[in-house]
């Protein structure tokens, strides 16, 4: 146990987006921010660096043309 990095934190209720699970998400803190980690299938994803700059607008969805 000598690679301890960050914090971890589970996030009640969270559900991962990838493999649909709930209470498999935690959130990692470590030196250049957040990350949110799922146990069960591994998918992880970056938090925004600052969400004071970050632009609400990129999170939404895009919307295809119809053909
Ligand atoms: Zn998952």
């Amino acid at each position: 146990m000598t690679s301890i990095k960050g914090v971890k934190r589970f996030i009640a209720g969270a559900v991962c987006p990838a493999c649909g699970l709930s209470e498999k998400i935690y959130v990692q803190r470590d030196q250049s921010g957040e990350s949110r980690h799922c146990v069960s299938c591994g998918f992880e994803e970056r938090k925004p660096e600052d969400p004071l700059t970050s632009n609400p607008g990129e999170w939404s969805s895009v919307r295809l043309p119809d053909k």
